[in-house]
């Protein structure tokens, strides 16, 4: 038998509260609901389902959160990777209505859960997106008009006068400071998520990968040990799902991005680097994102580097970054250096959608995907409810395949610059 998937070497996995290992699914099963897939996308659906009465399994290739949702920078950032201007011009006012009207609404529901089943995940107010320029900065301002246009509150501007209340480093004119973001202890979130599912009797099982989906009613979703069938599927498999299905996968590209976090830090370095203790992410392309830990570690994100793996080579990638950043922290050890993969569309806008009639899905953040996946649980578990007209806005959003296929599945410093030229050139 192969070796069981382990969480990888992170901070997280350093500092998860205790959960217990699932069983292998062995034999055959039947439920409501098959989802594929322990991250955020399957845990919210599956919750959101079970809360409504329906029986469902949780199939997972490795441990609950061990994808991206148990690696990520933890920073609950509102709206979407394209934001609502880009999705009126492109799509229309009726698209962007829709879309507008619940794109701050993961952030809640991550809340409504942590308050609810009481999930200890070190959960924080505030988000800051930091200007480098004053291009950026001017950006941010008509972000917070957009914003507002679509009814989020809780939006502030700060001037670089201001910056030193906010971050401590000198290279920002200015941010946009959104007190409905916020930050957590990501896999923390996930393991009290699956906790809840259980607790209301949804089942998980984990070290199960599944190898095949067989379309039919009901469908059966098979593992090397067991099978399922299911009157429906959801597929939340996301950057690691593979070529299980591969009308999925060519219309994503799984991208690397690493995070290093340091030592824990004195009280007051801490302080000094982010006053206010929110989350920070920068406003370029391959964007710098960062936040203090519970316990005061400096945990620095940035870069899209596809299959950096070993921890040395991370750290190499990423301290430089944080010490243009944070000069000061030049002699702060990293304990820390990880990789996650997160998923890539043309658009950047995510995806959901239906394969025939009982196999739903879910993917392709490109990058913020901390609320959107829980939004996305929730708009699964309607349409399966009978209600589908939120899922189907996003449904409806024409995806396509990125050119060239697996050819393209390449390191991503080549896939940037080809699909950031690619882009602008399409005017996109
Ligand atoms: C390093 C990193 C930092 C990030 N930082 C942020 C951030 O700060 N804020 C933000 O908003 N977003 C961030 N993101 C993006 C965000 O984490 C993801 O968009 C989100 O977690 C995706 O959740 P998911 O459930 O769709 O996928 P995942 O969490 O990746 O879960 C997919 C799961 O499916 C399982 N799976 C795949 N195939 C199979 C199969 N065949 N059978 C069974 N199981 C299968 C995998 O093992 C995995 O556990 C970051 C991503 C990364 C990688």
């Amino acid at each position: 038998m192969d070796r069981p998937l382990e969480h990888t070497h992170s901070y997280y996995a350093a500092s998860r509260n205790p959960a217990p290992d699932r069983p292998v699914l062995r034999g055959a099963h039947h439920c409501d609901v098959c989802v594929i897939g322990a991250g955020y996308t399957g845990l919210s659906a599956a919750l959101h389902l079970a809360e409504h009465g329906y029986r469902v399994m949780v199939l997972e290739a490795a441990r609950v959160g061990w994808g991206a949702s148990g690696r990520n920078g933890g920073q609950i950032v509102n709206s979407y990777s394209r934001d609502l201007d880009v999705i009126e011009r492109r799509h229309g006012k009726a698209a962007a209505a829709a879309l507008g009207s619940m794109a701050f609404e993961g952030g809640s529901i991550i809340r409504e859960r942590v308050a609810k089943y009481g999930i200890r995940c070190d959960l924080k107010q505030g988000n800051v997106f930091a200007a480098l320029t004053g291009k950026q900065l001017d950006e941010l301002e008509a972000k917070q008009r957009l914003w507002e246009r679509f009814g989020h509150t809780g939006l502030r501007i700060i001037d670089q006068a201001g910056m030193k209340d906010i971050v401590g480093s000198g290279q920002y004119v200015g941010a946009l400071l959104d007190n409905w973001g916020g930050h957590l202890h990501p896999l923390n979130l996930a393991l009290g998520e699956a906790a809840a599912l259980e607790s209301l009797g949804g089942q998980i099982f984990e070290q199960s990968a599944v190898l095949s989906v067989e379309r039919a009613e009901p469908a059966v979703v098979r593992t090397a040990e067991g099978q399922v069938s299911a009157r429906f599927v959801i597929v939340a498999g996301n950057a690691y799902l593979g070529n299980l299905l591969p009308e999925l996968a060519e219309k994503t590209l799984p991208c690397g991005t690493q995070v290093i976090a340091t030592e824990p830090l004195p009280a007051e370095l801490a302080r000094a680097l982010l006053p206010g203790d929110h989350c920070v992410e920068d406003c370029n392309f391959l964007l710098d994102y960062y936040r203090l830990t519970a316990d005061k570690r400096l945990l620095y994100g940035g870069g899209t580097v596809y299959g950096a793996r070993d921890p040395g080579e991370i750290v190499r990638l990423i301290r430089p970054k944080m010490l243009k950043t944070f000069p000061q922290l030049e002699d702060v050890k990293i304990e820390f250096g990880w990789t996650g993969n997160f998923s890539l569309t043309l658009s950047r806008l995510p995806q959901a959608g239906r394969l025939g009639n009982n196999i739903y899905y879910s993917q392709g953040c490109s990058g913020h995907g901390v609320t959107y996946t829980h939004l996305a649980g929730r708009l699964l578990s309607e349409a399966i409810r009978g209600q589908s007209e939120r899922f189907d806005a996003f449904a409806r959003l024409p995806h396509y395949p990125f050119p060239g296929g697996r050819l393209f599945r390449v390191p991503m410093l080549t896939m940037g610059a080809w699909y950031y030229s690619l882009r602008d050139r399409l005017g996109m």
